[in-house]
């Protein structure tokens, strides 16, 4: 499901949530996440962000704890090893090695960057 899908399966009400880019770069979406804010659905520690783009309120963020993101999967619209690779140049970009772990194996997969 797309973000804005995910924010109504959650319940999430555009209207409470904080103000976006509407299109950040990883950079912004990184530093939101350092900054831990609480989960839009359920007020706990988040660890992802992503903005919603709601036609009435505009850019939001949405901030998901790990089971809020979980209840919600993405679907990815490239290839796999594409999403890996852009993975890997956004950490490169904010100087993080990624170590990254897929299911196309069953989980036993390790890609390093
Ligand atoms: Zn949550």
């Amino acid at each position: 499901m797309n973000i804005g899908e995910a924010a109504r399966k959650l319940g999430v009400d555009p209207a409470a949530l904080c103000p976006a880019s509407a299109e950040p770069r990883f950079t912004e979406v990184w530093e939101r996440m350092r900054q831990g804010p609480p989960c839009s659905a359920c007020g706990q520690p988040s660890r992802t962000s992503g903005v919603v783009h709601d036609p009435v309120h505009g850019p939001r963020w949405l901030d998901r704890r790990r089971d809020c993101f979980l209840a919600t999967p993405a679907i990815l619209r490239q290839p796999l090893s594409q999403a890996v690779m852009n993975i890997r140049e956004a950490a490169a970009e904010v100087g993080l090695r990624a170590v990254l772990h897929t299911d196309e194996d069953g989980w036993q997969d390790e890609l390093r960057g």
